[in-house]
């Protein structure tokens, strides 16, 4: 009986091991085939991390809703 657990035991074990190694083996066979791939972009970089603005269509950076004050005074007053 605790054989039979310890078979099981190890043989998960393996399977973990092998299913590890031929994920590293994919990846290598992925970079091997297509070595020009550009890595991936960071998505806090670039224009990506612009925002156009919504009453005048300025890109301001993305932490800001509008590009200027007057621009953001410009819509709360049409809001209103
Ligand atoms: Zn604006």
């Amino acid at each position: 009986m605790i054989k039979a657990l310890i078979g099981l035991l190890v043989a998960a074990i393996a399977a973990a091991f092998i299913r590890a190694v031929m994920a590293m083996i994919t990846k290598e066979v992925k970079e091997m085939v297509n070595p020009e791939a550009p890595p991936k972009p960071q998505p806090t970089a670039g224009p990506t991390s612009l925002r156009k603005c919504p009453v005048c269509g300025t890109y301001s950076p993305a932490d800001r809703q509008y590009c200027s004050e007057a621009c953001a005074a410009k819509a709360s007053s049409q809001a209103q």
